[in-house]
């Protein structure tokens, strides 16, 4: 079985399919990996290490022949895979609900797609999460990137000259981005306080050290929809959250929101007002800008002035952490298809019936299969 690695082509786009570990890790499961050459140079990788690993490089269309398995971070279009053998699987984030021509022309290609961002939630798949994997790094940087933008320090300090304040960081959304977001803010020192609609996330708040900020006694608000993700909320809820978040956010020095709905556009957590109720100087990171923002006047990957508060529209934070995002995300492809290694016939067996491959196969045999994007 021969895996091709390709070079990213997306704008912007620093991160790398593979690195020298889990190319070491596909051959001792009996895989040749044919790497395209300069794929690892904006993550620090040479192709003297990916060759160093054991992997041959090449252009693409060397890399590409008598390829069984196709892996890439972003989904490349059909047209850049020509010589692809028919049959091959490409796994990378698809993207498939906004490249659904590219879907099918994979499936025209005969190629089968695997889009490992529909990867289902559940414990056997946790190592395989390339979401989860990249929120972790993204809600890390979005703490760091509000230092680097806030006029003031982190941490409390009793100097000679004075003391300084803690800075007062909120974080709306605990899923995996809000809780390194709170965990990274704690440790620069910070106090910490944050918020979800899902009530479970309360107690791993609190186990952080930090302060939650929760609505209480509106019905129904459990939160909590399919696969642990959030529902939309009523509009009590929504006006009872409004309200609690109006008088909290004023005392803030940095806000980091994180919230969104499968399938939605984000919901809109952050006023106008509300930013013009923050002290000029404070920070705003919006981590759900691409998908329309939690924050009034946020522009996805800008960052923009507005009463004073600098609002971050961050987009993709995982590519600035380009050695990082790789290697979690290589591994989360490696932890896929070898779980699914069949030695005798040194190929992955992707059996029609099993939660994962279900989840995540787009295209097999000519036709898109993916129940989820015909519902769509
Ligand atoms: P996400 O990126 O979909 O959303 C981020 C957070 O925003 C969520 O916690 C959500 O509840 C919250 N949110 C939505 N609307 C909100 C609102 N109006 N106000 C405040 N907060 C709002 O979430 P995620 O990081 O993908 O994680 C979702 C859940 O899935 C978590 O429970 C996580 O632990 C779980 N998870 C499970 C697995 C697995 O089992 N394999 C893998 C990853 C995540």
């Amino acid at each position: 079985m021969k895996i091709a690695v390709l070079k990213e082509t997306a704008p912007g786009e620093t991160r790398c399919a593979a690195i020298p570990e889990t190319v070491k890790k596909f051959i001792a499961l009996g895989a040749d990996v044919a790497v395209e050459t300069g794929a690892g140079t904006a993550a620090g990788i040479t192709d003297a290490d990916f060759e160093a690993a054991g992997a041959i490089t090449g252009d693409r269309s060397a890399v590409l022949g008598d390829a069984g398995i196709i892996l890439c971070i972003n989904g490349p279009d059909a047209a850049d895979l020509a010589g692809a053998p028919a049959g091959a699987l490409l796994v990378g984030a698809l993207d498939p609900l906004r490249r659904r021509d590219a879907v099918d022309a994979y499936a025209r290609a005969g190629l089968q797609a695997l889009a490992m961002e529909w990867m289902p939630r559940i414990t056997r798949a946790q190592s395989m999460d390339i979401l989860s994997s990249q929120s972790n790094l993204a809600g890390y940087k979005a703490v760091v990137d509000a230092a680097g933008a806030f006029g003031r320090a982190f941490p409390m300090m009793m100097t000679a000259a004075g003391t300084v304040s803690p800075a007062r960081v909120f974080v709306m959304g605990v899923g995996v981005a809000g809780l390194q977001a709170i965990a990274t803010a704690k440790r620069m020192g910070a106090q910490v306080s944050a918020t979800d609609v899902r009530s479970a996330t309360k107690e791993q708040i609190q186990s952080l050290g930090a302060k939650p900020i929760f609505v209480e006694n509106v019905a129904g608000i459990e939160g909590e929809g399919q696969g642990g993700y959030a529902t939309e909320m009523s509009d009590e809820y929504r006006a009872a959250q409004a309200e609690l978040v109006s008088a909290h956010i004023a005392k803030q020095d940095i806000v980091v929101t994180t919230a969104l709905i499968p399938g939605r556009p984000a919901p809109r957590l952050i006023s106008d007002a509300q930013v013009a109720s923050m002290r000029p100087g404070s920070v705003i990171v919006d981590l759900a800008a691409e998908a329309g923002g939690n924050v009034e006047g946020t522009k996805a990957g800008e960052s923009v002035r507005q009463h004073g508060v600098t609002i971050i529209g961050a987009t993709n934070l995982a590519r600035s952490l380009s050695a990082d995002s790789s290697a979690l995300f290589s591994r989360n492809l490696y932890n896929f298809l070898s779980a699914f290694w069949d030695k005798d016939k040194n190929a992955p067996e992707l059996a029609d019936d099993d939660e994962i491959v279900v989840g995540t196969r787009l295209t097999k045999d000519g036709k898109v299969v993916s129940e989820r994007l015909a519902e769509a």
